[in-house]
């Protein structure tokens, strides 16, 4: 194929996706073993839990492969149920993902267009101007304020073309949080013909007292999307599940631009079971709370600032552009994130792994920044 043929076909393309940069997502372990020539790498780049999924969920996985020929429950009645009785919602307010981004997605297609627009924060999740211009709709970027989202500039920003807003709480890759009182007077501010999206990925991880209880403003707000994920706290990021509840009008809508069979068997399967296994999720989360004070000690000791975080990872300023860093850390086996293209040049994103992965990190960050 020759240039001229290629930038035909580019420009074939609508313009929304033209002017949109992919997203990069962390190096997996096998593609730095293979370029780098290092053995028994450390992954701290996807937020993923260094647990993995409970032992009673890979049994329930190995109970379904046998069915593997046979297309999934297209509703996902098993898993949807489990969430039903867990979040005191109706089966009519659940929507499943193929991972929470799918639900996004999901929301994009059914609510934007060209010509409407959806607001999110500066440093906000990647996914949301993605999702935003592949719809040929307008990202409205709201700025950000102590890296956080500052709610009154994201009002600011809400104007009549608006369809959709994107909030995360905590936010990724910032690990931010915004408290409930904030949120519920925001949220009785939103134009009623706006949909916003609650992004609670990383809600398991947070103990922050006033971190809101989300769910039940559903009664009170049709508009309000809550979307929540397998991929984090529950260690299943690999089989890709997510939801989210809404009123049943807007779980209605997405579920008509829903691919029938969205969820995977085994993912369904998993997830059910995953859901019921509160022993793991606090393993994971006394863990992770352990290993942020490990990471917190040791930026203090390195004199390195961070973003305070209640997710499950810290975004570390290492006052010079990242990207040197990002590489020496992989000739030391270990990957981290760079966040550059979310505006945020010199910090690395740093998964808070086991206790062993955190010390073998924190050594190898010690020796790239002496
Ligand atoms: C990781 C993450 C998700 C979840 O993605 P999945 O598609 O469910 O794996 C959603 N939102 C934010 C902010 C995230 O960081």
């Amino acid at each position: 194929m020759n240039d001229h043929e290629r930038h035909y076909l580019f420009d074939c393309a609508t313009a929304g996706v033209q002017g949109l940069q992919p997203y990069q997502p962390g190096k997996p372990l096998s593609e730095l073993e293979r370029e780098y020539g290092v053995r028994d790498a450390v992954k701290l780049a996807s937020n993923e839990n260094p647990l993995g999924p409970s032992p009673r969920v890979k049994e329930a996985i190995q109970a379904h492969v046998a069915e593997l020929a046979r297309y999934p429950d297209g509703n996902g009645f098993g898993l949807k149920r489990a969430l039903a009785d867990r979040h005191d919602v109706d089966l009519k307010q659940i929507t499943l993902g193929n991972g929470s981004n799918d639900v996004l997605e999901l929301i994009a297609r059914a609510f934007l267009a060209p010509g409407r627009g959806a607001v999110f924060s500066e440093h906000a999740f990647a996914v949301y101007p993605i999702v935003t211009q592949a719809i040929g709709a307008t990202p409205q970027v709201a700025p950000a304020r102590d890296h956080g989202h500052d709610l009154q500039a994201i009002r600011a920003a809400i104007d009549d073309t608006t369809r959709v807003v994107f909030i995360a709480n905590p936010n990724n890759p910032t690990g931010t949080w915004l408290p409930g009182r904030e949120l519920e007077a925001f949220l009785a501010e939103v134009p009623r013909d706006v949909i916003l999206v609650l992004d609670e990925a990383y809600v398991e991880y947070v103990r922050e007292p006033d971190y809101p209880d989300s769910l039940p403003w559903l009664d009170r707000w049709p508009n309000l999307v809550i979307t929540r994920t397998f991929s984090k706290a529950y260690g299943l990021a690999g089989l890709r599940v997510g939801y989210a509840l809404s009123s049943p009008v807007v779980a209605d809508l997405l579920n008509r631009v829903r691919q029938p069979f969205n969820v995977n068997s085994l993912a369904l399967a998993a997830a059910e079971v995953a859901l019921g296994d509160a022993e793991h999720i606090a393993r994971a989360v006394a863990l992770n709370d352990a290993g942020m004070q490990a990471w917190r000690a040791a930026c203090d000791k390195l004199g390195l600032a961070y973003i305070p975080s209640v997710g499950n990872f810290l975004s570390v300023d290492v006052g010079r552009p990242a990207g040197a860093v990002y590489e020496a850390l992989l000739r030391e086996g270990v990957i981290v994130r760079p966040i550059g293209a979310y505006g945020l040049p010199n910090h690395l994103r740093i998964t808070i792994g086991t206790e062993a992965e955190n010390s073998r990190a924190i050594a190898a960050l010690e020796k790239v920044l002496a």
